[in-house]
């Protein structure tokens, strides 16, 4: 029974800090991705590994789709789409101050318009 629990919580952890990562990066209900492997430890011993692979085919399915970028000050990885870096706050994008779009941190001129008048914060 102890070591039922054991292997349980060794296979939940790594899960819950995969899902933390990825599901915060993505800015995507993390508080709750986070804690779903719990329901592992409460189901009864093989039961709980197809509810694993389940719980992850829910996740990847309806997870916001789209590439991870490194954020420019804390290097966690951030979703492309994001303004703010969910991890340290910060601006992981400039901005344009012609048209207002999010500019790559490494880009030069908008994408959008070709302007060089971004903000540099
Ligand atoms: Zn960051
Ligand atoms: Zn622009």
């Amino acid at each position: 029974m102890l070591v039922e629990i054991i292997i349980k919580i060794l296979f939940a952890l790594p899960m819950g800090i995969w899902l933390y990562r990825d599901s915060k990066a993505r800015d995507y209900s993390w508080m709750l991705w986070t804690c779903s492997p719990i329901i592992l430890l409460l189901a009864p011993w093989p039961a709980a590994i197809v509810l694993a692979v389940i719980l992850l085919g829910i996740y990847l399915v309806l997870r916001p789709a789209g590439a991870l970028l490194r954020c420019p000050h804390c290097n966690k990885k951030v979703h492309e789409i994001l303004f703010v870096c969910p991890f340290c706050q910060k601006n992981a994008k400039h901005e344009c101050l012609n048209c207002h779009e999010p500019v790559p941190w490494e880009a030069e001129q908008c994408p959008y318009c070709q302007s060089r008048n971004i903000t540099k914060e």
